[in-house]
C-alpha cells in the first residue's frame, strides 16, 4: 500500500532511533522508521555498552560527544525513567609513550565542556583499587561516564520517539530508493512504496548496499567484534570504572550481577576470521579468544587471572576507513542523508549525531559544522586525519597466548 510521509529512516538501531527522536522533538511528526528485522536487532542489540566521555582527537568529535553526554545526563527529562547510565566513571590509563597524546585528547574534550581530567598514579590507585599501575604514567578520568544496557537504551529512545508521533514498521526491508530529477522521492520496501522528500540511511553495517542503490559509495565496512562474560574471583573490588586499556588492548566494565564484560580494544581483524557479514556470523567467540581476553585483562586487574569464563557474544559493527562517522547530506540526491560508520563507539556517539543531523535537516545548520564528517570526504580525498591514539599505540597487538 502506497504511503506518504515527511521523513523515512532506514534502520531501527541507536542511530535511527536517535535521529527519529530528535526530529520528533523538533516538531517533525510524520517520521517513519523502516526496520527490516526488529528494533535493536543489529549492533545496537549486541554492544558492550561502555559510554565514555574521556578522549577525542577532533574538536568536532568532542562537540558531538558533548551533545551525547548532555543527552545521557538529561535522560530522565528527555526519555523518562531512571538514568540509563550506571555512572561508575571511566578510567583510561596510558603508559609514558602515549602520555602526550592523552593530554592533547583530554584538552580537546575539556575545551568542548566535558568533565574529564588527568589522574596521577596515587589518584588512580584510589579510583581503581587492586589494578596493576606500575606501567601507567597517567589516566584520563571521567566521573560521569559508565555503561548502559544497549538494547534497552535503543528501545527506550525509539519508544519515546513513538510517543512523539514517530511510526516504526518492523519487518520492513528497504529494497530501492527512488530519485527523480536529483531529488529523493521515497523508498520501495518489501511492503510497498513510501513517498518522502527526505530519506535517511541509518542501517549500520548494512549501509553500503543501500548507498549502492543510488550509486553512492558509502565507505562502511562490516567488522566482527567479540565480547567475553567473565566471573571474577570472590573478593575482587566491585564495581569498578569502565576502562579502555590501550597498552593491553582490552576494554572492560562491570556488569550488574557481579560479572565483568571484556573485549579486545583493537581495530584489527581476528586471526583466521572470514570477512565479516552482518547477515551470517557466528554469534559465539572462539575458545582461544576468551583465554586471550583473560590474559590481557589480568595484566591490568591481576585478580582476573582466576576469572571464570561464563559466556560471550559477538556482533558486527559498521566501521569506516578513518574511524569517524559518516554524517550529513549525500551528494547523490537532494533530501538523502546518512548517519552511519559509528564503529565501536555508536552507543556513545549516536545521540549527539542524531541531534546534529535532525537540526541540520530542519534548520539547515546545527550546533557544529558537520562538513568534516560528510560522506563524500573519501571520494574527495579528504578523510579525517586525526588518528585515534590506540590505533598507533605501542606495543602493537599480539594475539599470542601464554602457556
Ligand atoms: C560486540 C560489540 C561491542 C560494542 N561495544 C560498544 C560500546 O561498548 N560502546 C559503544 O558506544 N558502542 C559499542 N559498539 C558499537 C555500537 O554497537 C554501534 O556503533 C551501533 O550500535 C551502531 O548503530 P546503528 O544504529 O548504526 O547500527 P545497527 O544497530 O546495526 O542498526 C542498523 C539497523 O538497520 C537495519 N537494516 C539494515 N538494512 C536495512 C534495510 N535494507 N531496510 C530496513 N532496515 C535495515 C538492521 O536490521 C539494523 O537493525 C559495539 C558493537 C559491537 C558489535
Amino acid at each position: 500500500m502506497a504511503e506518504e510521509v515527511d521523513v523515512v529512516i532506514i534502520g531501527g538501531g541507536i542511530a535511527g532511533a536517535s535521529v527519529a527522536y530528535f526530529l520528533a522533538e523538533l516538531g517533525v511528526r510524520d517520521v517513519l522508521v523502516l526496520e527490516r528485522s526488529t528494533v535493536a536487532a543489529g549492533a545496537s542489540g549486541r554492544a558492550s555498552g561502555l559510554v565514555v566521555f574521556c578522549e577525542a582527537n577532533h574538536p568536532g568529535q568532542a562537540a558531538l560527544l558533548k551533545a551525547s553526554a548532555d543527552f545521557y545526563a538529561t535522560w530522565e527529562q528527555q526519555i523518562g525513567g531512571p538514568s540509563a547510565i550506571a555512572r561508575v566513571g571511566a578510567l583510561m590509563p596510558v603508559s609514558a609513550v602515549d602520555l602526550a597524546s592523552l593530554e592533547r585528547e583530554v584538552g580537546i574534550m575539556q575545551a568542548a565542556g566535558h568533565d574529564v581530567r588527568l589522574l596521577a598514579s596515587d589518584e588512580i590507585a584510589t579510583v581503581a583499587p587492586g589494578w596493576y599501575i606500575d606501567d601507567v604514567a597517567a589516566a584520563a578520568y571521567s566521573p560521569s561516564s559508565g555503561y548502559i544496557d544497549p538494547p534497552m537504551v535503543t528501545t527506550a529512545i525509539m519508544n519515546r520517539a513513538r510517543a512523539l508521533g514517530v511510526r516504526v514498521y518492523q519487518g520492513a526491508e528497504v529494497e530501492a530508493i527512488d530519485v527523480q530529477g536529483g531529488q529523493v522521492t521515497g523508498v520501495v520496501a518489501n511492503r510497498g512504496r513510501i513517498t518522502a522528500p527526505v530519506v535517511i540511511i541509518a542501517a549500520g553495517a548494512w549501509s553500503a548496499p543501500l548507498g549502492w542503490l543510488v550509486g553512492a559509495n558509502l565507505e562502511v565496512w562490516p567488522h566482527r567484534a567479540h565480547v567475553m562474560h567473565l566471573k571474577p574471583p570472590a573478593g575482587m573490588p566491585f564495581p569498578f570504572p569502565v576502562s579502555g586499556d590501550d597498552r593491553n588492548h582490552v576494554y572492560f566494565r562491570p556488569e550488574p550481577g557481579g560479572l565483568v564484560l571484556a573485549a579486545d580494544e583493537t581495530a584489527e581483524e581476528y586471526p583466521e576470521e572470514p570477512p565479516a557479514d552482518p547477515d551470517h556470523f557466528d554469534p559465539t567467540p572462539p575458545e582461544w579468544y576468551g583465554r586471550w581476553v583473560v590474559q590481557q585483562l589480568s595484566r591490568r586487574m591481576p585478580a582476573m587471572r582466576d576469572a571464570e569464563i561464563v559466556g560471550g557474544h559477538a556482533g558486527v559493527l559498521p566501521k569506516g576507513p578513518d574511524n569517524y562517522p559518516l554524517l550529513g547530506a549525500m551528494q547523490e540526491a537532494r533530501g538523502l542523508y546518512c548517519i552511519c560508520d559509528t564503529g565501536g563507539n555508536g552507543m556513545t556517539a549516536s545521540p549527539g549525531l542524531g541531534r546534529a543531523l535532525a537540526e541540520q535537516i530542519v534548520y539547515g545548520k546545527t550546533f557544529l559544522d558537520i562538513h568534516p564528517f560528510r560522506p563524500s570526504r573519501f571520494a574527495e580525498h579528504e578523510p579525517i586525519t586525526q588518528a585515534y591514539r590506540h590505533s598507533h599505540t605501542e606495543p602493537p597487538v599480539s594475539w599470542t597466548l601464554e602457556g
